[in-house]
């Protein structure tokens, strides 16, 4: 806690406004910085005005684009075995691994040594976030776990990173709507990962704590952007977000995805539907979700297992995307809602 720093600096933008008669108007831009890696995101609430009237219901275009995918979709039945990869028979003997009504296979371009593609279920084609229930979600996770410690063992004694990662509607990446998880594992973390571990030690060094434990301790007493704890797992709002209602889950007294028992799972899941149905209830039709996790089979007690998840615009026509220069080349974030906010309303989901 010693060194935990919620910097801000609050800058004004003045401009005169056309929809007030052209007043002179001071607009507040908060600029954030990520207590450990100083990371900056900058807030401005008066943003999320713009066009921003999200409906929960999907319009009448998105769901014909809907049906019309269905039509040549890799990961519906009649096509998942035909066109979709196999491992190896030396790594998966039956080609594809399954689990409840989840599959995966590999990723056919993959961009990591191991990459796999892990659909929530085969049917229905298309699946709203509140219908990616606990125990869907459940079963694609407990696969893509299975898939991870199955790479670690293969590797060991090589070191590998794993991650599982979801990109939910096409303005989150998703090329495919059939909902389905990426799992990389490579014998280098990625940069943020690589720049969590490496921060997270050098806090252990100079404090003699761990970042996140301390960060869950100064976040439980100020109370502004916890949401809930539940069997081990944190929920917050991140202080700096790198997107719209981004929350971050800490697995506690757990370093790597390969530690992750039953319970915990299950708990994770249930947090992340909580979420889904909060995104559903906002109007949030597409979204991102990542987890950083450190070396497999191997604990740390300075690093700590993380979840984080973030919204992404609407579906349109002219395809929306909310990443623009700031975010893509200046290594900036702009984000239109305060964590405080997001945490308050977030809270009667987890209820
Ligand atoms: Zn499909």
């Amino acid at each position: 806690m010693r060194s935990i720093r919620f910097y801000k600096e609050v800058r004004e933008a003045r401009l005169l406004d056309p929809l007030s008669g052209f007043l002179l108007e001071a607009q507040p831009i908060e600029v954030r910085l990520d207590p450990l890696t100083g990371s900056p995101s900058r807030i401005n609430v008066r943003r999320a005005e713009r066009l921003r009237k999200a409906s929960p219901a999907y319009d009448a275009r998105f769901r014909e684009a809907i049906e019309d995918s269905k039509k040549n979709c890799y990961f519906c039945p009649d096509s998942l075995e035909r066109l979709t990869p196999m491992f190896p028979k030396d790594f998966v003997p039956e080609g594809r691994m399954r689990l409840g009504s989840a599959r995966l296979f590999p990723n056919l371009y993959p961009f990591a040594e191991h990459h796999a593609v892990a659909i929530f279920t085969e049917v229905p084609h298309f699946l709203e976030p509140r219908d990616l229930t606990p125990s869907l979600l459940q079963d694609c996770f407990a696969l893509a776990l299975d898939y991870l410690r199955l790479v670690a063992s293969k590797e060991n004694p090589r070191p590998m990173y794993g991650s599982i990662n979801w990109n939910y509607g096409p303005p989150a990446g998703a090329s495919i709507l059939h909902p389905h998880l990426q799992i990389l594992a490579d014998g280098t973390p990625t940069k943020q990962v690589a720049l969590l571990i490496k921060e997270s030690e050098e806090y252990w060094k100079r404090d003699g704590s761990s970042y996140w434990e301390d960060l869950i301790e100064v976040e439980k007493k100020l109370g502004e952007r916890f949401i809930a704890e539940r069997k081990g797992i944190v929920w917050l709002a991140s202080y700096a977000p790198q997107g719209n209602g981004e929350i971050m889950a800490i697995l506690r007294e757990m370093s790597s995805l390969t530690e992750m028992d039953e319970g915990c799972l299950k708990a994770l899941c249930e947090g992340l539907y909580a979420i889904l149905k909060f995104y559903q209830a906002r109007g949030v039709k597409s979204f991102n979700m990542a987890s950083f996790s450190g070396r497999a089979l191997e604990g740390s007690r300075s690093f700590s297992l993380i979840f984080k998840i973030l919204s992404r615009p609407e579906p349109r026509p002219f395809y929306v995307s909310d990443a623009g220069f700031m975010e893509r080349f200046h290594g900036e974030a702009v984000v239109d809602t305060k964590p405080e906010d997001l945490a308050k309303e977030l809270k009667a989901f987890f209820r």
